[in-house]
């Protein structure tokens, strides 16, 4: 359906609001997107900082605006997880069927690059101007130097806000009655650091597999750039034992690196001095609803739901809200209201379905993985999933390589898991739990 042209504000010009620029513009609106930072493209940068998984929600979002092909080229695919485990050699873990792949890529190229395709269809960025206020009703919004100072208005039709996890607009939200809100931070936080290239330019790990250390309460992870270099993620509690507060000299952080990642040996003069030199920051989930204000405002992305990122989902849950949201403008043009209703309405389970997975994901990281028992059933799940494909799709399958609901793939993922209690209680498991006999008990379960 045709939309008559509306001034629509966008706060946020991240991967999300860039995203949601494109897609309005298309539509014929007129866009500004606002943003309290510098324009990333002006930012001097490495290429090489903080990357993310890009997994088939995002993709379909942006083969809808024909963008897929472009970005795949700064892109690298992973087809399976490199387990560095202690005690054990290197092993590989396919991530799905063949073919099947998430995609390593750095957040300032996608970014500067998104920013690039919105200003190229017409999309107005107000960079280096925050904004501070927001009238809900008109849809007006306030920007200034300092809070406490003169403020410039604007008024829209609508406005978007695409402003992350600590959201302006939606803490405007949050004082009218009835708006639910909460936020979790979980008491593992996070470094990021770098392998660098080989001095030829080569990767210095396999280049297509998402590396991962587990450690227990801890993990170290790293994604291939395109220079050859791996970004590196430092996943652990900020108090305790093994933690962040316990690591304050070079001498303590070459000691931690040596004793749990002996394979990174040649890489410690560089992991310690990232590890002084770059923050260790916090990691949150966020919920609330209303998502949207009558038909004059509405949250995506971050500023909505942000999810640990345990997942890799946070970003492909924020371009499929855009997905969604153009879907129902195709099919209510300009009925905004009924847009915005369905739209939280229709995401809101969903993306409580991937906060709820996101964060089993973690405790299953951080807590389950050294638990004999729960490796012993994760390889009876493997085996039965490898033998019959089509009555055994893995949660994990359901959440990156599909389309489907992510309400779908939670409840799945209990049912599946209920069976498992059932098949890890038969008797003598541990002997046979590759039998016909196991097998048939999955079966009749199903
Ligand atoms: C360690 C880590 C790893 C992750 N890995 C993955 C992954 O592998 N895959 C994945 O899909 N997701 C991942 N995520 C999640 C992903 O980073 C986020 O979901 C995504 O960046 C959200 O995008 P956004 O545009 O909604 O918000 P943001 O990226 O937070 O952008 C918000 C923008 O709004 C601007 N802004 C904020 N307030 C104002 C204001 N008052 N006025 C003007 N501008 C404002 C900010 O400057 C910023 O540019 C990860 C997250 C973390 C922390």
């Amino acid at each position: 359906m045709i939309q008559t042209p509306q001034k629509i504000a966008i706060v946020g010009s991240g991967l999300v609001g860039s995203l949601l620029a494109i897609y309005l513009q298309r539509r014929g609106h007129s866009i500004t997107v606002f943003d309290r930072r510098p324009d990333i493209r002006t930012i001097e940068f490495s290429g090489r900082s903080i990357n993310l998984a890009m997994s088939d929600r995002g993709w379909r979002a942006l083969r809808e605006i024909q963008i897929e092909n472009e970005i795949k080229k700064i892109a690298i695919p992973l087809d399976k997880r490199a387990m560095h485990v202690i005690g054990k050699p290197l092993y590989f873990q396919k991530y799905g069927k063949e073919g099947e792949a998430i995609w390593s890529i750095s957040r300032g190229v996608l970014n500067r690059k998104m920013i690039d395709l919105a200003e190229g269809t017409g999309v107005e960025f107000r960079f280096e101007e925050k904004v501070w206020d927001v009238n809900l009703p008109q849809a007006k919004i306030y920007t200034g130097e300092t809070e406490k100072g003169t403020w410039q208005e604007y008024e829209y039709d609508i406005i978007f806000g695409c402003d992350g996890a600590f959201s302006r607009i939606r803490h405007k939200m949050q004082r009218r009655s009835r708006f639910d809100y909460s936020q979790d931070f979980i008491d593992v936080g996070y470094k990021e650091l770098t392998i660098p290239a080989n001095t030829d330019g080569s990767h210095k790990l396999d280049k297509n597999s998402f590396h991962i250390w587990p450690r227990g309460r801890f993990m170290f992870i790293a994604m291939p750039n395109l220079d050859g270099s791996f970004t590196c993620t430092l996943f652990m509690p900020f108090e305790g034992e093994v933690s962040f507060e316990n690591i304050t000299t070079k001498k303590e952080a070459k000691e931690f690196f040596k004793t749990y990642f002996p394979n990174v040996q040649k890489e410690i003069e560089n992991l310690t001095t990232d590890f002084f030199k770059n923050p260790t920051s916090a990691l949150v989930t966020m919920k609330c609803y209303p998502w949207t204000y009558w038909n004059k405002v509405a949250l995506v992305g971050d500023a909505a739901h942000a999810v640990v990122p345990f997942y890799g989902q946070g970003m492909n849950a924020g371009f499929e809200d855009i997905y969604v949201l153009d879907e129902l403008m195709k099919r209510y043009g300009d009925d905004w209201e009924t847009i915005f209703r369905t739209y939280e309405r229709q995401r809101k389970p969903n993306a409580d379905a991937i906060a709820e997975l996101s964060y089993r994901n973690f405790m299953e990281m951080s807590s389950k993985t050294a638990d004999p028992q729960f490796l012993l059933q994760k390889k009876i799940e493997k085996r039965f999933a490898k033998k019959y494909p089509d009555k055994w799709i893995p949660v994990y399958s359901r959440v990156t390589f599909s389309n489907r609901p992510y309400a779908e793939a939670l409840a799945v993922g209990d049912a599946q898991e209920e069976i498992m209690k059932k098949v890890m209680q038969l008797p003598n498991i541990e002997e046979k739990w590759d039998s016909r006999e196991v097998e048939q008990h999955i079966l009749s379960l199903l």
